[in-house]
């Protein structure tokens, strides 16, 4: 078989113009960048909405499990079937697309093209975003350089800069040497641009006067007697939103059979709320019948997410939840050594199965319907799967779907597509995690039970401080985002 790069290089690309056409988005609304890649203003998106399937997976091995893939696949062959299905995907950050992840725009005959593009500079919304945070970085150092009216104090500013790859080097720095001209010295620091705020919030912004509004109202730090500061007391909401202007319009892009696809925004899952932007997914629910997105990592982290923080603002609850197991990463639940996973061991296998049952009924007590696929790797043998479908039928009760379309394209998911078409149909009765109203502790309590299996929460005295500190600040009613590793259901990567 061909290699990701070769069969992308490969594939035709029709104008972004005709992939425009086909969702009937108006010429207005339209702005290529380009022959193949364009931004679209959502200035006609009303409430007339179509359904929305949800695609998550069990928990990752490091290359991940093929969500993507597997997404863009199930729009092909929705495709296929006629159907008029729409993605919304994650843009790939450059951190991850030069390290150990690799590439982010699906793998094989199932890719969203230009690969090279989407996965590089893309539409420039990155580094617009890094231009915006750093602004406010500057912004915030100059305050306090030009006589510090707001009295914020140098030690406790929660604002850092950000850079769209993996520095290490960076992460802790001393900023503002040089002498009287050259800013107050202090200590400060790098994240990724992906991993800043400013990141989520575009995410989950609903208008550019939401964006605003979100924007004005982020936390940079605190003064000297610990009162909080915001965006707004230094009145920048508005120069930063500007930065933003277009990063915050969806992108439209193709995949190699022609199913438009969104691609906008990529917090990650596990720090932040890892879907892509609302905007998106909305995008994608007005022009298509059927709108499919990925949540990041496996469903304890992006999926939870998506319907406890993501959804309220959405408007609109999954009508499905597609599940992805790949045999590889269960075996590696199983215990297994990440570099005999192209072995077969029906007993890690077994072993590992257990992980698919606890994602699957977690996504279950959303009262959402649940179907399971096979990613299959060319490693897989005829007794893994027939194993697997054995075990998810004798402890799920439900058939599961094997997914080709890594190798075929979207004729290699044409059953989990007829599945899925059945699936959204089913009567759905959704009930989230937890209530808005609810206690932080409570809150927090009801994931870390009914998502990662644990008896109870027990706070440190730090943690219990920075409750406190939240509740103060008046943040207790907002949606929880958990912060933990992706590689488990609890907080150890191993176990
Ligand atoms: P996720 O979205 O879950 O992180 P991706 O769809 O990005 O996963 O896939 C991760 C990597 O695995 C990609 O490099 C992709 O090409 C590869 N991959 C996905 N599915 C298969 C498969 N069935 N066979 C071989 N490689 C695959
Ligand atoms: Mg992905």
């Amino acid at each position: 078989m061909k290699t990701d790069v070769e069969i992308s290089q490969n594939a035709e690309l029709l104008p972004i113009s005709e992939i425009a056409a086909k969702i009937d988005i108006d010429d207005q609304d339209l702005e290529p960048y380009g022959h193949y890649k364009a931004k679209v203003s959502l200035n006609n998106v009303d409430d007339n909405l179509g359904k929305l399937v949800l695609v998550t997976s069990i928990n990752p091995t490091a290359a991940g499990e093929g969500k993507t893939t597997l997404t863009v696949g199930l729009g092909d062959a929705l495709t296929e079937l006629g159907k008029n299905a729409v993605l919304a995907l994650r843009e790939p950050s450059i951190g991850p697309v030069m390290g150990m992840k690799g590439g982010a725009t699906g793998g094989g005959y199932s890719q969203v093209i230009p690969m090279e593009d989407i996965n590089l500079h893309f539409t420039g919304d990155f580094h617009a975003l890094t231009e915006a945070h750093n602004t406010l970085a500057a912004l915030i150092d100059n305050h306090i350089h030009h006589g510090n009216e707001l009295n914020i104090d140098p030690r406790q500013i929660e604002w850092k800069r950000v850079l769209d790859v993996n520095d290490r080097e960076l992460r802790q720095t001393v900023v503002g040497l040089g002498g009287r001209t050259s800013g107050v010295p202090r200590q400060d620091g790098f994240d990724i641009t992906v991993a800043s705020e400013l990141m989520a919030i575009l995410c989950l912004a609903t208008d550019l006067n939401d964006l605003k509004e979100r924007i004005a109202n982020i936390l940079i730090g605190y003064t000297y007697d610990r009162e909080p500061v915001y965006v707004r007391d230094l009145k920048v909401q508005g120069a930063l939103t500007l930065l933003l202007k277009d990063a915050i319009k969806p992108n439209l892009v193709q995949t190699i059979e022609h199913t438009p696809a969104f691609i906008h925004g990529g917090p990650f899952a596990n720090i932040a709320h890892g879907c892509n932007s609302i905007l998106a997914t909305k995008a994608a629910m007005h022009y298509g019948d059927i709108a499919l997105t990925e949540a990041g990592f496996g469903s304890d982290l992006g999926a939870e997410k998506f319907m406890d923080i993501v959804t309220p603002k959405l408007g609109k609850t999954p009508d499905c939840v597609v599940v992805v197991a790949t045999i590889r990463a269960l075996k590696l639940n199983g215990g297994m050594n990440k570099s005999e996973l192209a072995n077969e061991d029906l007993q890690a296998l077994e072993k590992g199965a257990v992980n698919l049952y606890r994602h699957v009924q977690s996504m279950r007590q959303f009262g959402v319907p649940v179907v399971v696929t096979i990613n299959k790797f060319g490693t897989d043998t005829d007794a893994e799967i027939e194993l697997l479908s054995k075990l998810i039928g004798d402890n799920l009760g439900i058939q599961t779907y094997v997914s080709e379309n890594f190798t075929q394209g979207g004729k290699g998911a044409i059953e989990l597509a007829n599945g899925v078409l059945e699936a959204i149909e089913q009567p759905s009765d959704f009930t989230s995690v937890y209530n808005a109203d609810d206690e932080l502790e409570i809150k927090i309590n009801k994931v870390v039970k009914k998502i990662y299996g644990g008896a109870r929460v027990e706070l440190s005295g730090k943690a219990q401080t920075q409750l406190k500190r939240i509740k103060k600040l008046g943040y207790d009613k907002l949606p929880v985002c958990m912060a933990k590793t992706q590689y488990s259901f609890t907080d150890d990567p191993k176990n």
